[in-house]
């Protein structure tokens, strides 16, 4: 066996942590994860280790939260991506706190700290995924899926603005490819949105170091590609993805999607009723 072989378990060699204030509630959260030997990504909750699955996910209001016995987690996607974005399918995730740290509003330190701590292969083989061909939503916002050999992902975003924002960007999972093409792109947000949301009580710790806020010109200088916003949205889909408890082979056409309707799908895969369809 290949160490680090696709067809494997894979974990991580050493545990990591991340201390930061969550993006939305603003408070200060610190998070482990530790490797395991077990398949699956896991939350330690009061000692109990619980399977992370779409069936925990209890709002996708512009971030995916997820309810355990004891604690609602609120933005998991990011961390999430990471982990499947490296081929990470065994870990234990601790949380204190509520929130998963925002950190830069990509999933780069995640991403950087887990190459760091190192990627170790376990000898079981991974529980694979391949949906049978399925669609969802309407001309608004749709998701188009077939079965695939690897995990292929094809965004495009079509936002009115001002400024309109339209891209397109496909994502071939490789480890190698997320993190030279998606780890590093951030939350994004319009200018004139920012202070609603903070009236509804959302981004109470989102400022300009941890994300991108999209004004007039498009792209401003601070951009980390011209395309980051639909790439952070594939970035976002991964974390979603992440919750299926095993590893997808799709090819995925998403057009102006958001955490609802990922969530929707993973659960339609899982075998949930599908909604919206
Ligand atoms: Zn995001």
């Amino acid at each position: 066996m290949n160490a680090l072989d696709f067809d494997y378990n894979w974990t991580l060699a050493d545990p990591c942590v991340w201390q930061g204030v969550g993006l939305h509630g603003g408070q200060p959260n610190e998070l482990k994860i530790f490797p395991h030997n077990q398949p699956g990504l896991f939350f330690l909750d009061q000692q109990t280790l619980i399977p992370l699955t779409a069936d925990l996910v209890s709002q996708t209001h512009f971030c995916t939260t997820l309810k355990l016995s004891s604690v609602s987690i609120q933005t998991v996607e990011h961390v999430l991506a990471a982990l499947l974005g490296l081929g990470i399918s065994s870990a234990v995730l601790s949380l204190k706190g509520t929130e998963i740290p925002i950190l830069d509003g990509s999933s780069a330190i995640f991403a950087r700290d887990i190459m760091l701590a190192g990627r170790v292969a376990l000898p079981q083989r991974r529980t694979i995924f391949s949906p049978s061909a399925g669609e969802w939503g309407d001309e608004q916002s749709w998701l188009r899926w077939q079965p695939a050999k690897q995990l292929m992902i094809h965004y495009q975003i079509d936002y009115q603005g001002p400024p309109p924002l339209k891209q397109t960007y496909i994502f071939n999972w490789s480890p190698e490819n997320f993190l030279k093409e998606i780890a590093e792109a951030r939350t994004f947000v319009y200018f004139q949105e920012v202070q609603k949301l903070q009236r509804a009580g959302l981004a109470q710790g989102g400022s300009r170091e941890n994300a991108l806020v999209i004004e007039n010109a498009v792209p401003a200088g601070n951009w980390r590609w011209p395309d980051e916003p639909v790439r952070h949205k594939i970035l976002d889909f991964l974390g979603d993805l992440a919750l299926l408890g095993s590893f997808p082979k799709a090819q995925i056409w998403a057009y102006r999607t958001g955490h609802e309707a990922h969530v929707t799908m993973v659960k339609s895969w899982l075998g949930k009723t599908l909604s919206g369809s």
